[in-house]
């Protein structure tokens, strides 16, 4: 429950001394800031250490955010495991972590859409603004990303994450969180953004059919999205017990990713004839060319997992002689109020994916349970 100071805004001067604030008395989430907070802190590929660091201060336009949930993905496990040298980090020491919700702490100077107690949920994606992509919209795509150029920041990547207290952002990057939405399902509105931003790029209609490969988070996310949004029938395609979870978040059909050729069992699901529309989630190359396999003519595929650059075999006369669009999903640009909506209305219930819960200084544990998938966790949540 969002808890609004009724006094004074804390707000920091920068870049004069002490981290002062002018605490606004009792409300949560308002009270004073201290000067050093605890981070999971990236020194090297697998040397990730809680420690104390300075709590970052905002400057114009930014926000002082206390981190309330901050959930794990297999981003975050490339990252720790030094799979993007030199990119993602740019450099150590590094904080990571980039699907979170928190509170309004403080307001950097100019700052007037937000107030302290806010509940909010942060995108990544900060563009220059100014390229061609940033004016239409696209600023998961800014011309200006490549070139480490200080307009553009993609937050958790290449510059500094939410897996610590606190957390600054441009206000514009937050999203208020309604009372129905908790911190732990707003840490959830990233992927889940991602999820409908793959139903957009297909024109995902109601009354439709589409498959499923890959019930990772993302994967299951986009069953409870298609759901939401009037599929008739939801294939799932992967292994095991996540294709009952599948099951129970509304996919009407799942296929045994090894029992056979998946795409045939897309196929045989739908009478033979292919899905409308195909999300290949799960980043394994094969998967590719099935997922492309399982659409019927003229249908589409959007690829919102990503191979780590493995090369993929392609049967292209089927793409020509079909008509199959294929389709690139990168993150979710203004796709969070919509994401928000959805959980909020209830429509979208995305709280049971977080499986797995733990404090910030069990964050080894918590790495743990993402990599191993342990104990059946599907999404891992600290909790600073
Ligand atoms: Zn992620
Ligand atoms: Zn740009």
């Amino acid at each position: 429950m969002s808890v609004r100071s009724t006094s004074t805004e804390p707000r920091l001067s920068i870049g004069g001394g002490e981290t002062e604030t002018a605490a606004s008395g009792s409300a949560e989430g308002a009270g004073p800031i201290p000067s050093t907070m605890r981070a999971a802190v990236l020194h090297a590929p697998e040397d990730l250490r809680v420690e104390e660091v300075p709590v970052p201060r905002p400057g114009p336009g930014e926000v002082l955010l206390r981190v309330r949930a901050c959930g794990l993905c297999g981003t975050d496990h490339k990252i720790i495991a030094g799979r993007y040298p030199g990119v993602w980090p740019p450099e150590f020491p590094f904080i990571i972590g980039h699907e979170w919700a928190g509170e309004v702490a403080a307001l950097g100077p100019g700052v007037t859409t937000l107030r302290v107690g806010d509940r909010v949920a942060a995108e990544n994606h900060s563009g220059c603004g100014q390229c061609g992509m940033c004016r239409t919209g696209y600023y998961n795509l800014c011309e200006r990303a490549d070139r480490r150029d200080p307009s553009y920041k993609l937050y958790g990547h290449t510059a500094p994450g939410a897996l610590a207290e606190y957390a600054v952002r441009p206000a514009i990057l937050l999203m208020p969180l309604p009372e129905q939405v908790s911190n732990v399902e707003g840490a959830l509105v990233n992927p889940g953004a991602l999820a409908l931003h793959g139903l957009r790029r297909t024109g995902f209609h109601p009354g439709c059919s589409v498959a499923v490969f890959g019930p990772g988070v993302i994967g299951l996310l986009t069953v409870l999205f298609a759901r939401a949004a009037g599929a008739a029938q939801i294939i799932t395609v992967g292994r095991g017990e996540r294709l009952s979870l599948a099951r129970e978040l509304g996919s009407t059909d799942v296929v045994e990713y090894d029992a056979g050729d998946p795409a045939q069992g897309v196929r045989d699901a739908t009478g033979g004839r292919g899905v409308d529309y195909v999300y290949e989630c799960s980043g394994n190359p094969a998967a590719v060319a099935q997922a492309i396999g399982s659409a019927r003519r003229g249908g589409k595929v959007a690829l919102l997992g990503l191979t780590g650059n493995k090369g993929v075999e392609l049967n292209t006369d089927r793409l020509t002689l079909d008509q199959i669009d294929v389709l690139g999903v990168r993150s979710s640009p203004n796709m969070y109020p919509d994401t928000i909506a959805l959980m909020a209305s209830g429509a979208v219930r995305a709280e049971r994916l977080a499986t797995h819960r733990y404090p910030l200084e069990r964050i080894g544990e918590a790495v743990e349970a993402l990599r191993s998938r342990s104990m059946g966790a599907v999404r891992v949540i600290v909790e600073p």
